[in-house]
């Protein structure tokens, strides 16, 4: 310890020891509590920006450990082994000069009136339901993620595999080399070798798709050299509802991928709805023309997306947000309705404020003079205000193409349109009427979560000296400026591993590439988002393993 971070440190281990006994007897004021749920990549991101010492955080989630979810693919046929894919939480708050304490245990109820949640111990099976306990908070996070969606499918919960935790892909890699030692057992019929060694994913997404191309790598690279008996009955069926897979990437990459799963024989159905599973079939229905088929099989992995957490279903119920997918927070990220509740990531969508639904607000500030009209200076002195307060403007600005805003008044405002141009509110607002088309919601990624946790951490950072100085945006309902800037996504591009050790990527700007050296940015890019120096040298030596050594398969 230096001395200004030993005096921090102790300072900080009286504060936890007694707070109320120092706060009435030396006047330290009372540090506010921060509870945070989850460890996913919303609350690590939190953890990892978090260092203001005002702060006493109490983290609750069911997880003592991070997982780099995006290498969950490549645990599944042991490219990469499990370990290394996770950092124990404990490590991360460690180093922080912030009080920062853990609890293992799940959120059951969250009462926002009270200020209280309501948690589980999830840590030894026998005593599960008793263990509850209440927690009091100042602020909440809440970062508790998504589950896997089966929309209601039969026999889905029971005979699929998933892929969102990190037993879930140890499931997996085991249940894939147990299919190809039964079907190495003698007295077998060639059809029962089929059948077992027929994998089926649901879900042309890129986890799906991600891992039809992992399989179809160990079984060219691995099982051809170890299991060369069996290597022709095996068979990937990759099922996809709509008209292609990799939906949410550009065209080119979704003709590129299929073209390749189609040349590699992995069985790409279209259109392809799956109606039930059994322990032995899989039955599916065209699209279309309603034609029916059951297929045996061996394995199912299904991933076709997420849906929101019974805990978060229930609140959103309490708080009279209804049926949504997921908790509506403003760009601000508090859930609406509530001055300190946040929630971040995939259990969360933020509402996006539209330009039209304020535009006779913005008008009247606009119009300083009250003369019912804009001129250009009148406007020129907002446009900044606007752009900061609706991201969307910008987007628009530069998708249509125009220089700037007052470009877009004169158009609107046609030939008459000088420097003494004046509109009135009808003019204004058809100017800009189409702004608003540019908004989409954001994705369920690691990206959002990631950037989402970093800036709430940020706003934490700053509360007190933003409170005794407010400034940031301007809010156009009610009055004033809110205290901080609003979060704002930065699209970083977006990886689609093929197999063959090709990658598709799709990086900011639509620029598209496919191929080997893509592949290798993707080995670096992973390689540098790692959360740490230990998982980074740890997943780096796992690719090297595997290069060299070929994938282990014992299990
Ligand atoms: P999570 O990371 O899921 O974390 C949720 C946390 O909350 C967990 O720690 C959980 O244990 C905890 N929790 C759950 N219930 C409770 C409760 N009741 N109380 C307290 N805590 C609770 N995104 C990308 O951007 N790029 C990729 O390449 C990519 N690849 C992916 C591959 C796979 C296989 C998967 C499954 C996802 C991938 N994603 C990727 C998506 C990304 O992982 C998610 O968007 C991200 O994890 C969302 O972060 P989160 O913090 O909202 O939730
Ligand atoms: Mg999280
Ligand atoms: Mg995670
Ligand atoms: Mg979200
Ligand atoms: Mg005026």
């Amino acid at each position: 310890f230096n001395g200004s971070k030993g005096h921090i440190a102790h300072a900080d281990a009286v504060a936890s020891n007694d707070d109320r006994r120092i706060a009435s007897s030396e006047q330290v004021p009372k540090k506010k509590k921060v509870v945070l749920l989850g460890t996913g990549w919303g609350g690590m991101s939190f953890l990892k920006s978090l260092n203001n010492p005002n702060y006493e955080v109490q983290v609750v989630s069911p997880r003592n450990f991070f997982v780099f979810t995006p290498l969950l693919p490549s645990v599944t046929c042991g490219k990469v082994e499990a370990r290394s894919i996770v950092e124990p939480i404990r490590n991360i708050i460690r180093k922080k000069n912030v009080n920062i304490s853990y609890s293992e245990a799940e959120c059951v109820k969250i009462d926002p009136n009270n200020k209280k949640i309501y948690c589980r111990a999830t840590i030894d099976s026998h005593s599960k339901g008793e263990e509850v306990f209440a927690v009091d908070y100042d602020y909440l996070i809440i970062a508790v993620g998504a589950q896997v969606n089966t929309f209601n499918t039969p026999g889905v919960m029971e005979n699929c595999h998933f892929l969102k935790e990190i037993d879930d892909a140890q499931k997996i890699r085991k249940n894939v080399i147990d299919s190809f030692e039964k079907a190495s057992l003698p007295n077998l019929s060639d059809e029962e070798r089929k059948k077992i060694l027929h994998f089926v994913v649901v879900g042309g997404g890129p986890t799906g798709v991600e891992f039809a191309a992992e399989l179809h790598d160990f079984v060219n690279e691995d099982v051809v050299k170890l299991y060369p008996n069996v290597q022709d009955l095996v068979k990937i069926t990759l099922l996809e509802a709509t008209d292609h897979i990799l939906n949410m990437f550009d065209k080119r990459i979704t003709n590129f991928a299929e073209q390749k799963f189609g040349r590699d024989g992995i069985d790409v159905k279209l259109g392809s709805m799956v109606t039930g599973i059994n322990e032995n079939e899989i039955s599916t229905k065209v699209r279309g023309n309603g034609e029916k088929t059951s297929t045996p099989y061996g394995m199912v992995l299904w991933s076709t997306g997420i849906g929101p957490r019974p805990l978060i279903k229930e609140f959103m119920k309490q708080i009279g947000q209804g049926n949504r997918r997921a908790l509506a927070t403003d760009e601000w990220l508090r859930v609406e309705g509530f001055g300190n509740i946040y929630a971040l990531g995939d259990c969360a969508t933020v509402n996006q404020r539209k330009v039209m639904e304020d535009i006779s607000e913005i008008f009247r500030k606009a119009d300083k003079d009250n003369s019912g009209t804009l001129t250009v200076k009148e406007f020129q002195e907002i446009i900044d205000d606007i752009c900061e307060r609706y991201p969307q403007v910008e987007l628009y600005l530069k998708n249509k193409q125009v220089r700037n805003m007052v470009d877009l008044l004169k158009e609107a405002k046609g030939d008459a349109a000088k420097e003494s141009m004046e509109l009135n509110i009808e003019e204004f607002k058809s100017a800009l009427s189409e702004v608003d088309s540019q908004m989409k919601n954001l994705p369920a990624t690691a990206q959002v979560a990631n950037q989402q946790g970093a800036y709430l951490a940020k706003c934490f950072n700053r509360m007190e000296e933003c409170e005794k100085n407010p400034e940031g945006p301007p809010r156009f309902r009610g009055t004033g400026r809110h205290r901080f800037h609003p979060f704002r996504y930065r699209h970083l591009g977006q990886f689609a591993p093929l197999g063959g050790e090709q990658t598709a990527a799709q990086l900011p700007g639509d620029w598209v590439s496919i191929g080997h050296s893509e592949q290798w940015l993707w080995y670096s890019v992973y390689a540098s988002k790692q959360v740490s120096w230990r998982t980074r040298a740890l997943v780096v030596s796992d690719w090297i393993r595997r290069f060299i050594f070929g994938r282990d398969t014992s299990g």
